[in-house]
């Protein structure tokens, strides 16, 4: 009997060999229910086997195979191959997370066309030309001519869609086949030269992988240049593969991409989808219907045989990589992805991850720059705040608050932008400037409130939180960022004729919450916004002049390297949000660093500047992209337990290590506790991907096989942002 090998959803790398009375070739690739244990599992067939190491008398047999959909091709099954091995996770889990739910189940997938492409009949036509009287139907075919093809969902959407079921049913608009699905809208803009460079560039490079850096300043038009480019693969015949940090964040690309072409496929990919609609995005992917596939990270193993181009927007952006379970990030996998097919891959953003801006710099990567925005003549003017001799209420300076009246009293709107991030991270004396640094290395130490210590969280070092400044003696020394939770409130009492709106994952829970914020915005109806990090990313607020950014200073001393990186990024998006439209705008930072070479290099827009100083930095202080890391994690209700898997994994790491794998002391986490569990770390280290990983592979299978405690829990995160 043909015997199948199957990768289940457990926590243990191995595959399972089940029978099948008539399994085949074809069925490498699709999802199979199997019996396992007492119960029953999802999973896929990954191999065919003559022989398996099980006794074939205790073979159990596969109790159904899905054979509606297409099996997952070779080089898919490649893909989550790489995956697994390169994040150290089980094949069977990264098979789940990368399959949706629905389709994993091996349910059937319903699969209708359910929005078809709409165009004018002859019929329609003809009444339109003769149009003696107005009527609601003659004025939806007038939209619809002036529209072109457009799917029925759009058409609905029309000033006078609700007539559209009357026109159908009349004749006069009617279902079309066999329309270009590259042939874009006829409302396009014409390219700026920057863009058209750009497009040229990736057009006129020979065919196979090529990765491009494509960085442009907010506002540049970098969405035109994927736009074009996707034009160029689908008039090629091919699929392409867009990712967008978050899609809750960008309803807005969604529609801009399904509107510029209205007779393509446009599937997106997102956790947020309904099942049914998950499944059947992922099998139009998959059997080469879709045209586009846009989504977040997930959505980077969305099958797709006629692949021809794959499109990272925000590149830097941290949301692509995952930080539970198997810990991936879209961004690296979609390289792979294209290396692997053997086609271009653009990242664009307007500040590169420094990985990235590094690959460009040493040309591993090509270049393609937008200096000029498309629209407004120029970027806002930035200017500093120094506020280390001043008193503010309750996190505003005099300044700020003066200049978000004067856009009061001009109809215009104001951001202030909370950094909320790095809160609480490092102590510091306002007096001399001092800041807690570890002894032992060049990251600072992080103030843990609860136990009153100050730790380093690369070494380990521990010492008391002392009780003034070791350099001046100054007694008010204070974790930073305090206080900006108060700002909305301020705000309400110091303006009261201001609409105050508060934007932040608290008020933009879901999907719907963030769109109806985002059309309040948009509409005039808010006077002062209060934002987190969501307010930085790609909007346009044309009635937004003024941002005002209080608390970025906690990030420049933060313990995690990347934050100065994280906070230059977000104040150039941010600052990147005012006057985007024809209003200049104007970005006001508060600090009480105003010298520091981050601000100066943001107030002349110079992200390479700060990126090459930044790196400088890092390979001073050997941080990564200089080396590369691996953390491992643990937790359990009790601190110690998880201290004690860790130094024992360290003892072990200690024999197993070649030279160049530095290993480092297992520390509690920066927030140690959550949801009820004690949290810590361990480091791991090397100068060179390959000997980190051949060490880690052999690492992780001895932990594997070891005995923990029963609510111990512990993963490993591979290239992990968050040190
Ligand atoms: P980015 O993603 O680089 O921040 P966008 O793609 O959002 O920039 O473009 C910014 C604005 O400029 C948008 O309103 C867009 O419609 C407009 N735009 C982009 N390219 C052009 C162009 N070639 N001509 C006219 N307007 C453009
Ligand atoms: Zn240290
Ligand atoms: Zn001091």
């Amino acid at each position: 009997m043909p015997i199948v090998r199957v990768a289940l959803p457990v926590p243990l790398p191995q595959l399972f060999d089940y029978s099948s009375q008539d399994a085949c070739d074809e069925d490498v690739g699709r999802c199979v229910r199997v019996p396992f244990g007492r119960g029953e599992k999802s999973g896929l067939i990954v191999a065919r086997v003559a022989e398996s190491d099980l006794d074939p008398a205790r073979l159990k047999a596969v109790r159904h195979i899905q054979r509606e959909v297409a099996p997952l091709p070779a080089d898919w099954l490649e893909l989550v191959g790489f995956v697994a091995r390169y994040y150290h996770a089980p094949l069977g889990e990264v098979i789940a997370l990368a399959l949706p739910p629905g389709l994993r189940r091996a349910d059937a997938v319903s699969d209708r066309e359910s929005d078809p492409l709409l165009d004018l009949s002859e019929a329609g036509h003809a009444a339109l030309a003769e149009g003696r009287r107005a009527s609601r139907a003659l004025a939806l075919l007038g939209e619809l001519r002036a529209a072109g093809v457009i799917r029925r969902s759009a058409a609905r959407e029309l000033p006078a869609g609700a007539a559209l079921g009357d026109a159908m049913k009349r004749g006069w608009v009617v279902a079309v086949r066999g329309a270009d699905p590259a042939m874009p809208a006829a409302n396009r803009p014409e390219l700026t030269d920057e863009q058209r460079a750009a497009v040229e560039a990736v057009s006129a490079a020979p065919q196979g992988f090529a990765p491009w850096l494509l960085q442009g300043v907010t506002g540049s038009g970098k969405t035109e240049v994927y736009l074009r480019l996707a034009e160029r693969a689908l008039a090629a015949g091919q699929q392409v593969l867009m990712l967008v940090p978050e899609i809750a964040l960008t309803p807005q690309l969604e529609s801009r991409v399904a509107n510029r072409f209205p007779a393509a496929c446009v599937v997106s990919l997102h956790s947020a989808l309904a099942e049914g609609a998950r499944s059947r995005g992922f099998v139009q992917a998959l059997e080469g219907r879709a045209d586009i596939v846009l989504g977040t990270r997930l959505s980077v193993f969305a099958p797709l045989p006629r692949l021809g181009l794959i499109l990272v927007d925000e590149e830097h952006d941290a949301s692509y990589k995952q930080q539970e379970g198997v810990r991936y990030s879209a961004r690296d996998v979609a390289v792979w992805r294209a290396r692997q097919r053997g086609v271009p891959v653009v990242l664009g953003s307007a500040t590169p991850s420094l990985e990235s801006w590094q690959h460009a710099r040493l040309e591993r990567y090509r270049s393609l720059r937008l200096d000029a925005r498309a629209l407004a003549s120029t970027l806002p003017a930035v200017r500093r705040i120094d506020t280390r001799r001043m008193k503010l209420d309750e996190g505003l300076s005099p300044q700020l608050k003066t200049a978000i009246g004067e856009r009061l009293a001009r109809g215009e709107q104001s951001l202030v932008f909370l950094n909320r991030r790095g809160y609480a991270p490092v102590l510091s004396c306002p007096a001399c400037g001092w800041v807690s640094q570890c002894p032992h290395c060049s990251a600072n130490l992080v103030v843990h409130l609860a136990d009153r210590r100050l730790r380093c969280h690369h070494c380990g070092c521990d010492t008391e939180v002392p009780h003034h400044c070791p350099v001046c003696s100054n007694q008010d020394i204070q974790p930073f960022g305090r206080g900006t939770q108060r700002v909305e409130a301020r705000l309400v009492e110091l303006f009261p004729e201001a609409r105050v709106l508060r934007v932040d994952r608290d008020s933009a829970r879901t999907r719907n919450q963030w769109e109806s914020l985002l059309a309040q915005i948009a509409s005039g109806e808010a006077d002062i916004l209060v934002g987190t990090q969501m307010m930085a990313k790609g909007h346009d607020f044309p009635q937004l002049t003024l941002v005002g950014v209080i608390g970025a200073d906690a990030s420049l001393h933060a313990a995690d390297f990347r934050a100065p990186e994280r906070l230059f990024q977000q104040l150039m998006q941010v600052g990147g949000r005012a006057g985007r439209a024809h209003l200049p705008g104007e970005v006001l930072i508060q600090t009480e660093y105003p010298d520091h070479p981050l601000y100066r290099c943001l107030v002349k827009h110079d992200f390479d500047a700060f990126a090459a100083s930044a790196l400088d930095e890092r390979r001073a202080a050997g941080f990564p992209p200089f080396t590369f890391q691996a953390m491992l994690r643990a937790d359990a209700p009790m601190l110690d337990d998880a201290m004690q898997f860790l130094a024992h994994a360290r003892r072990l790491a200690q024999e197993m290590a070649p030279a160049g794998v530095r290993v480092f002391d297992a520390v509690p986490m920066r927030m140690t506790r959550l949801a009820r569990r004690e949290r810590a770390q361990l480091l791991v280290e090397a100068d060179e991907r390959a000997p980190l990983q051949g060490f880690i592979a052999h690492w992780i299978e001895v932990l594997r096989g070891q005995r923990t405690h029963r609510e111990l829990r512990w993963q490993l995160d591979v290239d992990p942002l968050d040190v």
